[in-house]
């Protein structure tokens, strides 16, 4: 048995109801392991969004084989945008975890093209770490600690 068969359609689920028909989406692409379908809330025009058909609920709960299949049909429907609407870049973007913005339980890519003059900002500051205390996250995340 494959690692996603098995896996059923969770009832509350808005994306599951997506893939079933049950409620509308602007469909981009599809293959036997992922849809592709407009965000409603559009960060920029073409902002999308790639889901496994089987559910799981975030980047630690999808298996091998649904996420190579999403991040492969990332970078389709990103070649896609390139011949068609043309944007001068891509943000390839998953968000696990509600502290991490997540906010619908089935995972997702957002492929959002991106523009030189488009408003949208990096939602961190880059400034430096302090060594001491990346080395000392570095060994705890290593078992080192
Ligand atoms: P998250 O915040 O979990 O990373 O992203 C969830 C995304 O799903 C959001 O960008 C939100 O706009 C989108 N979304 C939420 N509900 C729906 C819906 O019913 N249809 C579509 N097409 N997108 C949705
Ligand atoms: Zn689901």
């Amino acid at each position: 048995m494959s690692e996603t068969e098995g896996a059923h359609p969770d009832p509350d689920c808005i994306f599951c109801k997506i893939i079933a028909g049950e409620l509308p989406g602007e469909i981009l692409a599809e293959d036997d392991h992922t849809v592709s379908f407009m965000d409603i809330n559009p960060a920029n025009p073409g902002h999308a969004l790639v889901i496994p058909r089987a559910h799981s609920k975030d980047l630690l709960d999808i298996s091998d084989a649904d996420l190579a299949a999403c991040t492969l049909a990332a970078r389709r429907l990103a070649r896609r945008m390139g011949e068609t609407i043309a944007p001068d870049g891509f943000n390839v973007l998953n968000c696990c975890g509600a502290a991490a913005w997540q906010t619908v339980f089935h995972f997702h890519l957002h492929v959002v093209p991106r523009n030189q003059d488009d408003p949208l900002e990096l939602p961190w500051i880059p400034r430096p770490g302090d060594p001491g205390e990346i080395k000392a996250t570095a060994d705890t995340i290593r078992g080192e600690g």
